[in-house]
């Protein structure tokens, strides 16, 4: 038998073949020699089989995957609204033309009126005060990033008081007792897992303190024999002892989402006329780009913008841009629930959900609808179940269904739910129904 190695051919032979077939026009030189030594070596150790439409279609395919970007975007089938892999909130449409129009020169801290310097909080900063009552707001790249700005102001070198039942951890890596140690302040814990009085806050109370905080315990429920301090009387507490008091609320909620039966997440307005000091994420349930926004007193917050930190901390010209396009969608609240993404799936109607889902069905052989639920995602509204109609498919090998869409261009993200692969329309954009139905069709050949 002869060793298939031996027939292997040559760099330089294939690069050539290469050049004549144009393949240098769409990719450096440096990176078709890389797809040709790519190909011909996983042949050489047995990862790959000899290509069998030739070589040099090999190669044009390694070019493809060499040059595709590997940040792209993905069709959410999965139901899960608020998605943390996949970029949780997707942006509305004037808030993704928002951000276009700052990729140029822009006004980030320019006064245009007086033609000095400005401050890049100034586009976004009356609106948030607008929208939720605060005195003053700043913005930084992600909620934790508030958090340790915040507590880096005012408690750095003294105590933070925090209840037990909230030492929360959010998953990639956000700890609450880790994020305060970065901030320098010595975590102060008190009550036990499940119940915290505000008594417990009083005792704890000592010349140390410098804050206490509350926070929202956004991915998980806690039931049963449970007792927690509300932030009224934290706030109260707070007043009478001199302490500033903060909220960590999470999501942050701008419109009461109740009628459509999504209760528990504490809404921003509320946080913010109890006194306390509150931050929360730009993409969670507010449906904007990934931020965090603080909101307080002019004073603290003041304070906060002086921080060194905040200069490490603040956001760039595209997040503020698709920020205050969001938060201009919020003046009404009827167009927040139309236009925002996030907003829109969560209150999608369980008639529309069924149409979507069996327009999707009626195109792809074998698919059935199945009643199901999607979930919120994103640690918000945890115990929240939405009724939803689900595309399903029997599969033998539902990994490998599930691989072969992620393979589609572009990927669908599908899940499996009791043996079968399904798909969730309520996280799937009418513009998309098309590439779905193709991504299913081929997947199931
Ligand atoms: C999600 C969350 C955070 C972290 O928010 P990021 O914007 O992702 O940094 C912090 N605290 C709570 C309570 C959260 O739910």
């Amino acid at each position: 038998m002869s060793d298939p190695r031996q027939r292997l051919p040559a760099v330089s032979r294939l690069l050539a073949e290469a050049e004549r077939a144009g393949l240098l026009e769409q990719a450096p030189r440096g990176v078709v020699v890389a797809a040709i030594r790519q190909v011909v070596g996983e042949v050489r150790d047995g990862t790959a089989c000899e290509p069998e439409g030739g070589w040099l279609d090999a190669v044009r395919e390694a070019i493809g995957r060499q040059m595709r970007p590997s940040l792209r975007p993905v069709i959410n089938a999965t139901g899960v609204v608020l998605h943390t892999n996949l970029g949780r909130a997707p942006l509305a449409r004037r808030a993704r033309q928002a951000a276009q129009t700052a990729l140029g020169y822009s006004s980030l801290e320019y006064d245009l009126d007086e033609g000095v310097r400005g401050s890049r909080q100034t586009h976004v900063r009356r609106l948030l005060q607008e929208l939720t009552g605060a005195e003053s707001a700043l913005v930084t790249t992600n909620a934790a990033a508030a958090l340790l700005l915040l507590v880096d102001t005012l408690a750095a070198g003294g105590e933070t008081i925090v209840s037990r039942g909230e030492l929360v951890e959010i998953g990639g890596s956000f700890r609450l007792p880790e994020i305060l140690s970065k901030a320098s302040t010595v975590l102060h814990e008190v009550g036990t897992t499940n119940r915290t009085r505000l008594k417990d806050y009083a005792l704890a109370v000592n010349p140390r303190t410098r804050l206490i905080l509350k926070v929202h315990r956004s991915n998980f429920a806690l039931t049963g024999f449970v007792t927690e301090a509300n932030l009224e009387d934290l706030v109260g507490l707070g007043a009478e002892r001199r302490i500033p008091v903060a909220y960590d609320l999470g999501s942050g909620l701008l419109v009461s989402l109740a009628e459509f039966g999504l209760e528990g997440e504490p809404l921003v307005r509320d946080a913010v006329r109890s006194g306390a000091t509150t931050v929360f994420s730009g993409d969670k349930l507010m449906g904007g780009p990934q931020a965090g926004i603080l909101l307080g007193s002019s004073d603290i917050v003041s304070r906060a913008a002086a921080n060194p930190l905040s200069r490490a901390l603040r956001p760039d010209k595209l997040t503020l841009a698709a920020l205050e396009a969001t938060l201009m969608l919020y003046r009404d609240r009827e167009q927040a629930l139309a236009e925002v993404p996030v907003l829109r799936m969560l209150t999608a109607d369980g008639a529309a959900l069924r149409e979507r889902a069996a327009r999707l069905a009626e195109a792809v052989p074998g698919a059935e609808l199945t009643d199901g639920a999607s979930v919120v995602g994103g640690g918000s509204f945890p115990d929240a179940r939405l009724p939803t109609t689900l595309v399903s498919l029997t599969t033998a090998d539902c990994e490998k269904l599930l691989q072969v869409l992620r393979q589609h261009d572009p990927p669908v993200i599908a899940r499996i739910d009791d043996g079968r692969v399904v798909l969730d329309p309520r996280t799937i954009d009418d513009s998309e129904i098309p590439l779905v139905i193709e991504a299913l069709r081929g997947a199931l050949e």
